[in-house]
């Protein structure tokens, strides 16, 4: 029963583009409906035709504590009673920005958004303010928000939709933005020896997981470590989905890699609108009031975000078995997954993340990942819907864990998938 859905897609047309409002929520890749969500508590999701599902989106990646946390509510209710937002600072922002600190490696100091889009952004205008260099290095199929200068070879849904880099978007915005191949050191390198003095920065997800979960090779995270020093470019860790998630100090503490910035969003709100840049303070004293680089936001820091997200981090903070379990349960699906297959399936893991291309290939970046049989996604995603599993609507995209997935949810969810994927 998707009537519901169906007719408040309808109707979301008239009024809003496509329907929905950011790309890959519209099922365009798997030629379906959208599924229009109600409410959701713990690991299940409920839609507006009152169908109950497990949830593997986690709204891409915020619920790494599962829906409406109890502890998470509670904290933000009470918050909502003092107010929405002052436009001046709050106790509250000192508190998160000191966690961030305490948690992620590579973080002395950190100034809140809005987005991860806009952490990105920022991030980059510091790098270029730092260095007084114009250019960037990113990866093909590593996605980092939808800012201008970031939309060429860009993964999650720019690589589902039929425009592969943006309209509107002018050549000279994009001219500074060099493309790499991940998990290729060769090709960072011939860009670092075409422009020496040029590169302000190197940007990457440590685990892609915008092309599906592509993870690093041994040693490539390290490389981009020396290379960034030797040219003395800034080396920027994209964590806004491993933030948090891959440990309570992200993939730079999962791999050892310390970057000199980190950008946050995602799980830092705690299913909030919250991002986050920092790193060093010699670094940051550059931005605006500090420095020259300048950034602002109305309601940057605002109190409500602030509220969820201080509560989720302590949570992961306090429990120190967390990424364990979380690692646990995705291994499952992972073995459930390689065990029952007689499609040609490729599983990667980092952590509570998990990509399942359909493909034969090794899948290590960009060209593996788009090898897959996206048709083949598309049957395997509506055998899922229809038997109570929400999974994400493209094959370019992660499957999420939660602390909430209990056993008895892991389990059925290996046998609806291992039904499709041994027929
Ligand atoms: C989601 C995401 C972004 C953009 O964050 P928004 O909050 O959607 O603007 C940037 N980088 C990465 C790695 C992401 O996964």
């Amino acid at each position: 029963m998707e009537q519901k859905s169906k007719e408040l897609f309808e109707t979301a047309k008239c009024y809003i583009p496509g329907g929905v409002n950011s790309p890959v929520r519209a099922f365009g890749a798997v030629g379906r409906t959208p599924r229009f969500i109600a409410s959701a508590r713990g690991s299940r999701i409920v839609d507006a035709d009152g169908n109950e599902m497990i949830d593997y989106v986690c709204s891409w990646g915020p619920g790494i504590l599962g829906h409406a946390h109890p502890r998470v509510i509670e904290k933000v209710k009470e918050a909502c009673d003092f107010g929405l937002t002052y436009g001046a600072p709050t106790e509250k922002e000192v508190e998160l920005a000191k966690l961030i600190a305490e948690m992620v490696p590579s973080v002395e100091v950190s100034r809140l958004v809005n987005s991860g889009t806009e952490a990105v952004m920022s991030a980059i205008r510091v790098a270029r303010g730092y260095t007084g260099r114009d250019k960037i290095i990113k990866f093909k199929g590593c996605y980092h928000g939808h800012s201008d200068g970031l939309l060429v070879k860009a993964g999650s849904a720019a690589l589902t939709t039929s425009v592969p880099d943006s309209a509107g978007v002018p050549l000279d915005y994009t001219k500074h933005t060099l493309v790499a191949q991940y998990n290729d050191p060769s090709s960072v390198k011939a860009l670092f020896e075409e422009n020496p003095k040029d590169i302000a920065a190197v940007i990457v997800e440590p685990v892609a997981a915008n092309m599906g979960v592509v993870l690093p090779q041994t040693g490539f995270l390290e490389f981009l470590r020396d290379i960034t020093k030797m040219y003395g470019a800034l080396l920027i860790f994209d964590e806004v989905i491993t933030g948090f998630r891959l440990s309570p100090g992200g993939a730079q503490e999962y791999y050892h890699v310390t970057p000199d910035l980190t950008t946050l969003g995602k799980i830092v709100g705690g299913g909030m609108p919250i991002g986050a840049y920092g790193g060093k303070r010699e670094i940051m004293q550059m931005v605006s009031p500090a420095g020259d680089v300048y950034q602002a936001g109305t309601l940057s820091g605002n109190p409500i975000a602030t509220t969820a997200g201080i509560e989720t981090l302590k949570i992961l903070r306090e429990d120190s078995g967390i990424y364990e379990r979380l690692e646990n349960k995705a291994g499952k699906i992972a073995d459930a997954v390689t065990l029952s297959s007689n499609k040609d399936i490729c599983v990667n893991q980092a952590g509570s993340l998990l990509g399942i291309f359909f493909t034969s290939q090794k899948v290590d970046n960009y060209e593996s990942a788009v090898s897959s049989n996206t048709s083949e996604y598309a049957k395997y995603f509506g055998y899922l819907l229809e038997h109570g599993i929400y999974t994400a609507p493209s094959q370019f995209e992660a499957m999420f864990l939660s602390d909430a997935h209990t056993d008895e949810d892991i389990e059925i969810t290996c046998r609806v998938m291992g039904e499709y994927l041994s027929a």
